[in-house]
């Protein structure tokens, strides 16, 4: 009989998203008058701004001539998006990252997926808790986990670091010895972000411990303090630690489109399991050479114009998003919640009275009709929270709000 893998045995339940839904739609079943307004899973309802469209539409039409026709993409990317990202991203910030550093992707999720696999099984990872469930389970699957353990709350070889009110929300570094940690920031689901000088200790312990950092930036747009670094590389000696993540999901509407890019400096080096020196960036390269082979011409193009003639276009929807998010918070503190985030991030996180987060889920879609995520979705030191995101429609997050104030939840 075949084997199959038997590390994702240790996967718990079901992926958190799938749950939530599930609940939904048996509950829309069950209700079919009910009138849902979706305020969880963070996907995006605004349409392709008119700039991208229209390079896609002329992009498309290439494709239907001999003379411009395009097979398959370079594997890292057309060198006209990486120049656009590297100019508009980092370039324009004074940011130390070279284009051929930058590895243009289909997705942020499958690149913080498939990172894992230059791990050796050995790595021990550490990840904020609560934490966007990406990280861990392809760490489950790559057989780095252990099992699920219910006493701690979580697998026994991950190491978990608590982003609670308790600590505002910033995480402390690990107290035992780890090789790899994930931090995202501005953070889903809390919304919380970090200065430069809250960053810099994890840029340092992963210097001195030989460790490597993996930052997802997914939200950096979404970012208003002029204060607040949108890079990792911004904080010096990250070059040598750390690798970042970036997506056009949430910040061009590309959930569909999927388009997306990582960095890893040339300056990151370390050892592989015969001692041998390696470079993160090579073996990352090889990876995607023997995996994949590139994002579509006419997506590119409709990047690469989010990121040039477009630019001015893709702000103002993040703007919407923001405005919806600036509603959200001061509409449910004015019904005498307590918030957090929602003011550098799409996301509000909601301290749940009573504490229970699965039960203010289904408390919230039978009174009121709104679907949100609960906390403890995200981990253990996520109970006690819910997230909300400002990517609905502003009719609809207005009407949510609405319908809380009226005192329905
Ligand atoms: C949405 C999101 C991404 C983006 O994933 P894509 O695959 O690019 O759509 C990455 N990281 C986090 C934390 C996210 O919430």
């Amino acid at each position: 009989m075949f084997t199959a893998n038997g590390d994702y045995a240790n996967l718990k339940g079901n992926y958190l998203f799938y749950e939530v839904g599930k609940r939904a739609r048996a509950y829309a079943e069950a209700h079919p008058d009910a009138e849902l307004i979706r305020m969880g899973i963070g996907d995006v309802t605004q349409p392709l701004v008119p700039a991208v469209i229209s390079a896609m539409h002329r992009a498309v039409d290439e494709m239907s001539r001999a003379e411009t026709f395009h097979g398959y993409a370079p594997d890292f990317g057309y060198e006209f998006l990486r120049e656009a990202i590297h100019k508009r991203d980092y370039v324009s910030r004074g940011i130390d990252v070279s284009q051929d550093e930058i590895f243009v992707s289909d997705g942020a999720k499958c690149d913080v997926g498939n990172f894992q696999e230059l791990f050796s099984r050995s790595c021990r990872i550490a990840v904020l808790d609560p934490v966007y469930p990406v990280y861990v389970d392809t760490n489950v699957m790559g057989g780095r986990s252990g099992a699920f353990d219910p006493v701690k709350g979580g697998y026994a070889n991950i190491t978990y670091l608590p982003a609670t009110a308790e600590n505002d929300f910033v995480p402390e570094l690990p107290k035992e010895p780890v090789d790899a940690i994930y931090l995202c920031y501005p953070n889903n689901p809390t919304g919380a972000t970090l200065t430069r000088g809250q960053l810099k200790p994890f840029v340092d312990y992963c210097n001195k411990n030989g460790a490597i950092l993996l930052y997802d930036s997914a939200y950096e747009a979404y970012i208003r303090d002029p204060e607040l670094p949108h890079s990792i590389y911004e904080i010096e000696g990250a070059r040598t630690c750390a690798v970042e993540f970036r997506s056009m999901s949430k910040t061009a509407g590309f959930t569909g489109t999927r388009c997306a890019y990582t960095v890893v400096p040339k300056d990151l080096v370390c050892r592989d399991e015969a001692g041998n020196t390696v470079r993160l960036r090579d073996l990352w390269a090889r990876r995607i050479s023997t995996k994949f082979n590139g994002v579509a011409y006419v997506t590119q193009v409709a990047a690469a114009a989010a990121y040039n003639e477009g630019y001015g276009e893709i702000m103002n929807t993040v703007n919407y998003y923001m405005e919806n998010a600036r509603i959200i918070r001061t509409s449910l503190e004015a019904a005498g919640y307590t918030v957090y985030g929602g003011q550098n991030a799409p996301y509000v996180w909601i301290k749940v009275p009573g504490g229970d987060s699965w039960a203010f889920y289904d408390e919230l879609l039978d009174r009121c009709h709104i679907i949100g995520t609960p906390g403890a979705g995200f981990g253990k030191a996520g109970e006690g929270y819910f997230r909300m995101t400002a990517f609905a429609t502003r009719e609809n997050t207005i009407r949510a709000m609405e319908r809380i104030k009226g005192g329905k939840a």
